[in-house]
């Protein structure tokens, strides 16, 4: 890709000028990036991954220190005797006023009998300008299995950047970087928060928010708003009002939950009375359940609305069958008579029969069964089309015992219905 801007030109000509990385830093890359085993036979000979030399472990703890090479140790227990792993790491510079972090993969073969052998080799680079603009330089891809497959012959060279360089650049970041002036003006000191560097030192550029989180050193906030741009534009405010009290939520992410729930419930989300809470986890279920309500409410409501539109037609279908009750020794079984019925009815017995408007249904009638004391046993759905019942349910659509006489009983007075239909008529 040839550069189209000053910018473009700047980077292409920068990107010419980095040095390789020391050896210092790969160090530091096989630390913190590769998984360090000691693999342990049944006999409990462990072969240290890293130096190669034997020791015996018979412990029951996960991890140990190798006697040899002094190295802190994950035990697994297995038979193979080659392993291999990657993973990705990078480095942040300042070169020629701009910020560039560039990425690296690097490469481990674990051989029982032998130290470990490692290499890495420089991917990509992202490039920020101190007005907030981001260019890369990469590697070709090639088309693999995995969607991070590179062209390691290529040379490092101007691209358009696409997910998978940003996805690979979010990981760790050598702790001796360089910054710009800019960036460090903003607060980008020390330790980085935990998030993705490229988006963060973007933001401490573009957001003012960003800038006075960071210089507060809170790093929880940062990575966490970093990646959730709408949720700080709701809670910035809230924010404000919380540290100005020394309050820092544990989990950024609830804390934002529970502010959108107080919106919700039109609390002031200013007032430390409600974003400063003791125990978050608390609060949050608390408004969470009221909110539950709220929209409960507010559904039931929607459909009664709905369902006094459809009053007349229910009354005109219906009323020819109310009044029927079948019985006998234990049950009676009667027709419900008003949509206010059907609503108890679906409450009560935890079903469907309300929400999914059985009392439209132009050829059904809905009965309800209970025994002499009035306890609801089924509610039973007879078709006046078909002439008999098609369901019959319990509690949570389930079957009683007295299921099967249920349907009996209704079906032997089917013809009360269909004399009831025929005086409509
Ligand atoms: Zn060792």
């Amino acid at each position: 890709m040839k550069p189209r801007s000053k910018f473009e030109r700047t980077v292409t000509a920068s990107n010419e000028r980095l040095s390789t990385i020391g050896s210092k830093v790969v160090e530091w890359a096989v630390r913190k990036v590769l998984s360090h085993y000691a693999f342990r036979t049944s006999g409990h000979k462990c072969t240290c991954g890293d130096c190669g030399e034997k020791f015996d472990y018979k412990g029951k703890g996960k991890s140990v220190r190798c006697p040899h090479c002094g190295h802190r140790l994950q035990v697994v227990d297995t038979l193979v005797r080659n392993k291999a792993e990657a993973g990705y790491f990078s480095t942040l510079e300042a070169i020629d006023g701009l910020q560039v972090q560039r990425v690296f993969l690097l490469k481990a073969h674990y051989k029982k009998g032998s130290p470990m052998r490692m290499y890495s080799m420089e991917v990509c680079r992202l490039w920020l300008n101190a007005q907030g603009r981001i260019a890369l330089t990469s590697r070709n891809r090639t088309m693999g299995y995995y969607r991070d497959c590179f062209n390691w012959a290529s040379s490092i060279e101007l691209k358009q950047i696409c997910d998978v360089h940003w996805i690979i650049s979010d990981t760790y970041v050598y702790p001796h970087y360089a910054a710009i002036p800019e960036l460090r003006r903003n607060g980008m000191a020390g330790r980085l928060p935990d998030c993705h560097p490229m988006r963060f030192m973007q933001s401490l550029l573009s957001d003012h928010r960003m800038e006075t989180m960071t210089k507060a050193k809170d790093c929880k906030a940062v990575a966490y708003f970093v990646s959730h741009t709408l949720e700080l534009d709701r809670c910035w405010q809230s924010y404000k009002v919380a540290t100005r009290h020394h309050y820092r939520p544990a989990d950024y992410g609830m804390w934002c939950d529970t502010i959108r729930l107080l919106e919700r419930c039109g609390k002031d989300i200013r007032s430390t009375r409600y974003i400063c809470p003791v125990n978050l986890k608390e609060e949050h279920d608390h408004w969470l359940k009221k909110v539950n309500a709220m929209e409960e409410k507010r559904r039931n409501k929607e459909q009664m609305e709905k369902t006094k539109r459809q009053e007349a037609d229910f009354y005109r279908n219906k009323s020819c069958y109310f009044g029927i009750v079948i019985r006998d020794e234990d049950l009676e079984i009667s027709v419900l008579d008003t949509l206010e019925a059907y609503r108890m009815e679906g409450e009560k017995m935890k079903h469907c029969v309300f929400r999914c408007e059985y009392y439209a249904k132009t050829d059904s009638i809905i009965l309800s069964a209970h025994d002499l004391k009035g306890n609801r046993i089924e509610t039973v759905e007879f078709s006046t089309r078909q002439g008999k019942v098609i369901q019959s349910r319990g509690i949570c659509n389930s079957n009683t015992e007295y299921h099967a006489r249920i349907v009996k009983l209704v079906n032997d007075n089917a013809h009360r219905f269909l004399e009831a239909r025929k005086s409509l008529a």
